[in-house]
């Protein structure tokens, strides 16, 4: 049984950032989030000028743009918030439209994006709920992203020593989940989304 203002609250749109290391597990600890829990999420399709990994989806995954493009839309202020995430690399963002259209359907937007990102978020929206996805360790973290296989041993040394930054300045998130082990990382996420429910 849900109380009349808790479910005020649950209407209420709301959005949720999300970062943590490439190859700490966010996305599949997302998807179960999304696949096994009844709160009104929706994601937000980022933009990026990366290409497509096997399997990735325009649309779904990222709206996949040229370089000329996303600057374009970046100077047309589209972008909530934008970064080149790896430097010399590609540019990702968060549409301002995705956010917008979200929150006012009463979703629960959930930005997958890093720490500059993520700083950026909080200051244009400080009630926005913040979570930082940690590895066990750094070790583990280069063997997770050495074992899922799709990205070159230099990209690798590019993303570990992101990584350590990432985890350096996480300080300013609300809430630090630990991705052991994921089926103990989804039940405190989802603690945290509905501590979340019930306080604002
Ligand atoms: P990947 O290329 O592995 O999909 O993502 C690389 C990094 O870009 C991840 O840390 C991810 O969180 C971040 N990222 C994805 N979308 C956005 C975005 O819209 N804005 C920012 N600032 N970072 C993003």
């Amino acid at each position: 049984m849900t109380t009349e203002s808790e479910e005020k609250n649950i209407k209420k749109g709301r959005v949720i950032v999300v970062s943590g290391p490439s190859g700490v597990g966010k996305g599949t600890l997302l998807r179960r989030l999304f696949a096994e829990t009844e709160f009104p999420l929706s994601l937000s399709v980022s933009a990026t000028t990366r290409g497509p990994r096997p399997g990735e989806k325009n649309g779904v995954d990222y709206w996949f743009l040229t370089r000329e493009d996303f600057l374009a839309r970046r100077e047309r202020g589209e972008f909530l918030e934008s970064f080149e995430v790896y430097a010399g690399g590609n540019l990702y963002g968060t549409l301002h439209k995705t956010v917008e259209d979200a929150v006012n359907a009463g979703r629960w937007v959930v930005l997958e994006i890093d720490v500059k990102g993520a700083k950026s978020v909080v200051e244009k929206i400080p009630e926005a709920t913040t979570v930082f996805i940690a590895p066990p360790s750094i070790e583990e973290l280069r063997r997770r992203l050495e074992g899922r296989g799709s990205e070159s041993r230099e990209e690798i040394d590019k993303r570990m020593a992101q990584a350590q930054t990432e985890i350096d300045s996480s300080d300013f998130y609300q809430y630090r989940v630990v991705n052991d082990e994921l089926d103990k990382a989804l039940k405190e996420l989802i603690d945290v989304l509905k501590k979340e429910s019930r306080a604002n």
